[in-house]
């Protein structure tokens, strides 16, 4: 039962349940890019970021990553469990791309021998700055067995999502991941993954299938959310 409203982010409400150790989650069309600069509706992305990140929450459990996931309720809403997020923006990447590319003056679309793995800090204030592991720690935002184990979890995420993707003709560019504290501390996957927070590229084509779309005025964004899960969902 879908009691008071506890946050509204950019995309998502949050809103209560009778069991305190769970929340909520639905989804909003709303889209926002460019440090908030920049806003917008997707028609039928909340709805197709749902299913997806369920869907994709679901796999990674099979694969050993403990995730939010509950219960999906309806095409927007989503039972999770009630988390603390821990304030890192966790980015991992495997070719070029966006900030990577700017930051360091280097085309989009080189392909790295290895992933690359960033945080950022969690703050809209602050524009979400870079930061390194020593950082977090000096900030007391994680502890250094919880930036190890979100390392290592990003890092099997990539594995299985990339797999996962690649059988669908697109590539995984790169994505940023959240996780959350469980009142006995212990960490799980929260927030989404969806084309909002995923770049993908067709495989064949190279076309972007996601919020980039949205962020470079490219056009066709709401067939690019919809053929993304077209190609998850097979429909
Ligand atoms: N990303 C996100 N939320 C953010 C920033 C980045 O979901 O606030 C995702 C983005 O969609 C991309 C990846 O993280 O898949 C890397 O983003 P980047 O640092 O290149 O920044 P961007 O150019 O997307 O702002």
């Amino acid at each position: 039962m879908k009691k008071e409203q506890l946050y509204e982010g950019k995309a998502k409400k949050v809103y209560a349940t009778e069991d305190p150790d769970l929340v909520i989650v639905s989804y909003k069309d709303d889209a926002t890019a460019l440090d908030g600069l920049k806003k917008g509706t997707i028609a039928g992305k909340g709805a197709i970021n749902n299913r997806m990140s369920n869907f994709l929450m679901q796999l990674l459990e099979k694969e050993g990553v403990p995730t939010h996931f509950v219960k999906e309720l309806n095409d927007r809403e989503t039972v999770v469990k009630k988390v603390s997020i821990v304030p890192l923006e966790v980015i991992v990447r495997n070719v070029s791309a966006g900030h990577f590319a700017q930051r360091y003056g280097v085309e989009e679309g080189i392909v790295f021998d290895e992933p690359t793995f960033e945080f950022s800090y969690k703050n809209d204030d602050l524009h979400d700055p870079l930061l390194n592991d020593s950082h977090a720690l000096a900030l007391k935002l994680a502890t250094k067995e919880e930036i190890d184990a979100i390392r290592a979890m990003a890092l099997k995420v990539n594995e299985v999502l990339k797999a996962f993707f690649l059988s669908l003709n697109v590539r995984l560019i790169d994505f940023k991941l959240e996780f959350g504290r469980l009142s006995d501390g212990s960490l799980v996957l929260a927030d989404e993954i969806s084309p909002d927070t995923c770049r993908f590229w067709d495989a064949t084509t190279g076309e972007k299938l996601d919020k980039d779309r949205f962020r470079r005025d490219l056009g066709g964004i709401e067939d690019a959310y919809n053929e993304m899960m077209r190609r998850v969902f097979g429909a």
